[in-house]
């Protein structure tokens, strides 16, 4: 039986963190706090007679994201109507990037174990968030709280060959849209959304084969789980010499499966035309420097100065520099502790540390604890004042109180004597006090 091989590319929807949305003045709302339909206008829900505007800021994160990714920028893009009917969508089309996107041909590196890998990207482009709907027995409701939010679609080429490699981009994409500020990657309030294509072609060929893509997956585990039951079920239909449709299809997280949702013969021609009441985009070169030089360090970058500088190996240093929050208290640990050797921290924040926010289930930036206090109780550590699992006690009162290192280890009494001399003297002072058991143990009573 010959054997297969996937080929996916990716399309990663990601909102864009603005105050307003993308073609009004409306407040981008947390869809799961806010009371439905309390941040719409006559723009976002396309009442006649209105015209949208361009936010800025939007473009802005998008030119972030697209500098990130390598991209090279369109000096003058174009936004369309992508038409179709939807009760999601009151306007009847979707304004969207199409023929000119915002930007195009980039890349990015993702790190699978010792390896790094280069992704190429399609394409990033801007434009606009539906309605929500809520399914009820015999009704559904609609929310337009979300209508003409900013969205950004990060358009991969067919470059991921794994199940591995297809998490890890994902993941590193988050992480990179995070450390840009423009997205919170809150999965669960669904800001991140992917749509996978997936064919598979024998081992070895560089032919691509015909695809499904997997619509509407709003987790890194039911894309994981999509993704797997199509690997097994087209290389099940190739493998008997059948071929697989082109077709869109949906997941079904309960029943594990995935089910044609519309074959080719029936895919939507959505008429695109360049919208009319938008001029076409104009991105100076200036601007784009502007926006360049006010990039933070990312986070490949920035790993691989924790390698060199810090000689964590690669795991370590990524696992701290996947969150940006995270990366900087490390480094701020770091310059406060004078003694404390890189590695050691590096091994408290991802051990203990971790351990702790997990339990408390707390994010690094939620807590009280100064980076200086906990370079102050790592150099206790280090010179033997108090035991490695003293210290872990000593970390979680830290989390409770507040207090500082020195005041725990008094309270507790944890303190631990190193020095031999005072050692000696308290063991000889116990064998003199106790000359029974002495007597014992020397004729062989070890217990
Ligand atoms: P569409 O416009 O129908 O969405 P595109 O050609 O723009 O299709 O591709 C969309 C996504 O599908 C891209 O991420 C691309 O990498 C991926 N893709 C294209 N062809 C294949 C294929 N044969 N197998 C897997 N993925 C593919
Ligand atoms: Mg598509
Ligand atoms: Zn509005």
């Amino acid at each position: 039986m010959p054997s297969f091989e996937p080929v996916i590319g990716l399309e990663v929807h990601a909102e864009l963190e603005t105050l307003s949305k993308m073609f009004c003045g409306c407040q981008v709302v947390d869809l799961t706090i806010s009371e439905p339909n309390s941040s719409v206008c006559e723009i976002c829900t396309g009442m006649p007679g209105t015209l949208p505007v361009i936010n800025k800021r939007a473009v802005e994160y998008a030119v972030r994201v697209a500098l990130a990714l390598n991209c090279k920028i369109a000096e003058v893009s174009v936004f369309a109507r992508k038409n179709y009917f939807y009760p999601d969508l009151p306007k009847g089309f979707q304004i969207s990037q199409y023929e000119l996107p915002l930007a195009r041909n980039g890349h990015m590196a993702i790190t699978l174990g010792e390896q790094t890998k280069d992704v190429r990207i399609r394409q990033v482009h801007l434009e606009e968030d539906t309605g929500k709907l809520a399914h009820h027995p015999g009704y559904s409701l609609v929310d337009f709280n979300r209508s003409g939010v900013p969205l950004l679609e990060i358009v991969s080429e067919p470059d991921l060959h794994s199940l591995d490699e297809v998490r890890t981009y994902a993941m590193e994409l988050r992480s990179l849209l995070r450390y840009l500020e423009v997205n919170s990657g809150d999965m669960e309030k669904g800001v991140m959304r992917f749509e996978a294509n997936i064919s598979m072609r024998p081992t070895g060929s560089k032919d691509l084969g015909t695809r499904t893509e997997i619509k509407n997956l709003n987790s890194f585990k039911s894309m994981i789980r999509a993704l797997s039951f199509e690997i097994e079920r087209q290389s099940k239909l190739l493998s008997q010499g059948e071929e697989v449709l082109q077709e869109t299809v949906g997941w079904d997280e309960k029943l594990s499966t995935t089910f044609s949702q519309r074959g080719k013969e029936e895919a939507h021609d959505y008429r695109y035309f360049p919208e009319p009441d938008l001029p076409p985009l104009h991105i100076e070169s200036s601007w784009i420097e502007e926006i360049k030089s006010g990039l933070p360090e990312l986070p490949n970058a920035r790993r691989n100065r924790f390698v060199n500088d810090y000689e964590l190996t690669p795991y370590t240093a990524g696992v701290l520099t996947a969150d940006r929050t995270t990366a900087d208290f490390y480094e701020e640990v770091l310059s406060a502790g004078k003694h404390a050797s890189p590695q050691h921290i590096a091994n408290w924040l991802s051990g203990d540390l971790f351990s702790l926010l997990n339990e408390n289930n707390l994010s690094i930036d939620e807590i009280e604890i100064a980076p200086a206090s906990v370079a102050d109780l790592i150099s206790r550590i280090e010179n033997g004042e108090i035991s490695a699992n003293s210290g872990n006690v000593v970390l979680g009162e830290m989390f409770k109180s507040n207090k500082s290192p020195s005041a725990i280890i008094d309270d507790l009494g944890l303190g631990q004597i190193s020095d031999p001399v005072e050692i000696n003297s308290i063991v000889t002072q116990v064998l003199e006090e106790n000359p029974q058991q002495r007597e014992q143990y020397l004729k062989g009573k070890k217990n």
